[in-house]
C-alpha cells in the first residue's frame, strides 16, 4: 500500500491553528462540504467556495490520498418553495433544474471533483431518526411551530465560533413567535399545514430544519466522526455550530470532523456577495464574459481564507497569467528544434508542492509556477528535447489539481476517445471476448472509423 510520506498542513477553524493532516483511516480521506440550495443559479461567492474545495481534494489526491468528497443538496426548503409558487413550479422540478444547472456551471470552471451529491429529500428517515433520539434524550423539545435543539443541553455550543454558551444564551432576547425554551435554539423539524409539502411523523407534520439536513446526510454516509468539514465563513455560525451540537449530543464523540476548513467571502463593491443582497453575479455569466479557466485562476490566486474582491484589474491580472502559462505549454507541445539547455523541474515541483503543502496555499503555488514559466522562457530556444518534455509533463502534472490548461484541439480530444475505445476492445480481446471486441469494430465502423488488426498492433483510420 501507498504511504504518505510528506506532511500536510491545514488551519483548522476550530482550534484556530495550523495542524498535521492525519487522515483517521490510513490515507483515506472522508471531507463534507455544504453545498447549495437549489433553487437559482449559483453566483460567483458560491464559485469561489466550490473551486477551492475542488482544487484541495484534487491535490490530496494528487498527493497520494484516497478522498471521499461528499456534498449535499439542500432540495427542499422555504426558499425553494416560495420560488416555486412565484414561478408556478412544484418545488421538485425546481430543485432538479437548479441542480442540473448547477452541475454546469461547475463544469465550466472544472469543479468536477465531488463523490457524491446527497439530496436532503432522500434523507428524511434518517433525519427524523435524530429528532426521534434528540427528543429521548431530552436535547430536543417540542414547541407550537416545531421542534427544537436546545443550546442549553450542549456546553461546547458556540466553541466553533469562538463564543461563550453564556453569552449566546444572554443574547438580547427577540421578540418570539414560537414558544422556544433560548431564542438561539433552533428548529430540528419545522411544522407545516397538512396540505403543504412536508412529511408526517409523530411530533408532527412538517419537514427538517436547516442543519439537521447535513448531520443525517453525514452520519449515514461518512460516520459519527469523519475528517474535514468545509464550507465559506458565513457558515461557521449559527450552521456549523449546530451540527456540532446535534451530531456530538447524538454520538458523544469528541469531535463531528476533526479538521474544519472555511474559505473567505468574495466581495463585490466591499459588500458579500449573496442573493439577499442582490448584488450577485451568477457563475455562468461570469464564466461566460471572463472565460472559465480565467475565473477559476483568479479563484485560486488569492489565499482562501481571506476575503476577495472581485474586480476587473484582478480577474484581468489572472487572465495574463494564465495567458503566459498557456502559451509556454502550447509553445512547448510544439517545438520540434532542440538545443542543450536542462531545467531543474524537480527542483520546481518541490518548491509548489512545499507552498501548496502547507495549508493548500495555491497563491504562492502559482507564483512559483510563474517564476517556472519564466525561466523556462529565458532558456525556451536552447532547451533540450528532454527537458521540454519534463517541462510539459511539469504543466500537466500541475493542472491536475489547477485545472486551467486548454489542454487539446477537438480534433486531439476526438482522437484520444478512440484511442481509449480501442484499449478497452485490446483488453476484450486478451480476455478472448471476441463477442464484445468484434461489436466494438463494427460500431466504430457504423461511426466512420476503420480499425485494422496486426498482430498485437492496432492502427485506425478516418473512412474517405
Ligand atoms: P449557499 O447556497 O448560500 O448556502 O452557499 C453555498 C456555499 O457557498 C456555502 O459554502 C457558502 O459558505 C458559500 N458562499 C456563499 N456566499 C459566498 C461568498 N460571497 N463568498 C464565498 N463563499 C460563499
Amino acid at each position: 500500500m501507498k504511504s504518505i510520506l510528506h506532511i500536510m498542513l491545514v488551519f483548522n477553524t476550530l482550534t484556530r491553528r495550523l495542524e498535521e493532516l492525519r487522515p483517521r483511516d490510513g490515507r483515506r480521506l472522508k471531507i463534507f462540504v455544504c453545498g447549495p440550495t437549489v433553487y437559482d443559479y449559483i453566483h460567483v461567492g458560491n464559485g469561489r467556495t466550490f473551486v477551492f474545495f475542488d482544487a484541495a481534494v484534487k491535490y490530496l489526491r494528487y498527493r497520494g490520498y484516497s478522498v471521499f468528497y461528499l456534498q449535499n443538496i439542500t432540495d427542499l426548503d422555504d426558499k425553494i418553495i416560495n420560488r416555486g409558487k412565484e414561478t408556478g413550479t412544484e418545488p421538485s422540478v425546481l430543485a432538479r433544474k437548479f441542480f442540473e444547472a448547477y452541475l454546469a456551471d461547475l463544469t465550466k470552471v472544472h469543479a468536477d471533483a465531488v463523490s457524491y451529491y446527497a439530496f436532503a429529500t432522500d434523507y428524511i428517515r434518517e433525519i427524523a431518526s435524530q429528532v426521534r433520539r434528540l427528543l429521548r434524550i431530552g436535547a430536543a423539545y417540542v414547541a407550537n411551530d416545531g421542534v427544537y435543539f436546545d443550546i442549553s443541553s450542549f456546553k461546547d455550543y458556540g466553541k466553533l465560533s469562538g463564543q461563550r454558551l453564556d453569552q449566546i444564551m444572554h443574547m438580547v432576547r427577540h421578540e418570539m413567535s414560537s414558544s422556544k425554551r433560548n431564542p438561539e435554539d433552533f428548529a430540528l423539524w419545522k411544522f407545516t399545514d397538512a396540505s403543504e409539502d412536508g412529511w408526517n411523523y409523530k411530533w408532527g407534520h412538517g419537514r427538517p430544519g436547516w442543519h439537521i439536513e447535513d448531520t443525517a446526510i453525514t452520519e449515514e454516509m461518512l460516520g459519527r466522526t469523519y475528517d474535514i468539514h468545509g464550507g465559506g465563513t458565513d457558515l461557521i455560525f449559527p450552521h456549523h455550530e449546530g451540527e456540532i451540537a446535534i451530531m456530538r449530543t447524538l454520538s458523544g464523540n469528541r469531535r463531528l470532523a476533526r479538521y474544519w476548513i472555511h474559505t473567505g467571502m468574495l466581495n463585490i463593491s466591499d459588500k458579500k456577495m449573496a442573493k439577499s443582497e442582490g448584488n450577485m453575479v451568477s457563475l455562468r455569466d461570469a464564466a461566460e464574459k471572463y472565460g472559465g479557466n480565467n475565473l477559476r485562476l483568479f479563484f485560486l490566486s488569492a489565499g482562501y481564507r481571506s476575503e476577495l474582491l472581485f474586480d476587473e484589474s484582478t480577474l484581468h491580472e489572472a487572465a495574463q497569467n494564465l495567458s503566459k502559462i498557456q502559451s509556454l505549454y502550447d509553445r512547448l507541445k510544439q517545438k520540434d528544434s532542440f538545443g542543450s539547455a536542462s531545467i531543474d523541474v524537480p527542483e520546481y515541483k518541490n518548491k509548489l508542492v512545499t507552498a501548496i503543502d502547507k495549508d493548500f496555499d495555491f497563491r504562492s503555488g502559482i507564483m512559483n509556477l510563474l517564476e517556472f514559466v519564466n525561466k523556462v522562457n529565458t532558456e525556451f530556444n536552447n532547451l533540450s528535447e528532454n527537458a521540454c518534455k519534463q517541462c510539459l509533463d511539469f504543466l500537466l502534472e500541475v493542472d491536475l489539481f489547477l485545472c486551467i490548461l486548454n489542454r487539446s484541439s477537438s480534433h486531439e480530444k476526438y482522437d484520444r476517445i478512440i484511442d481509449m475505445i480501442l484499449e478497452i476492445r485490446n483488453m476484450l480481446r486478451r480476455r478472448k471476448e471476441f463477442e464484445q471486441s468484434d461489436k466494438i469494430r463494427s460500431m466504430l465502423s457504423e461511426a466512420g472509423v476503420e480499425i485494422e488488426d496486426t498482430g498485437d498492433k492496432v492502427t485506425w483510420r478516418l473512412k474517405q
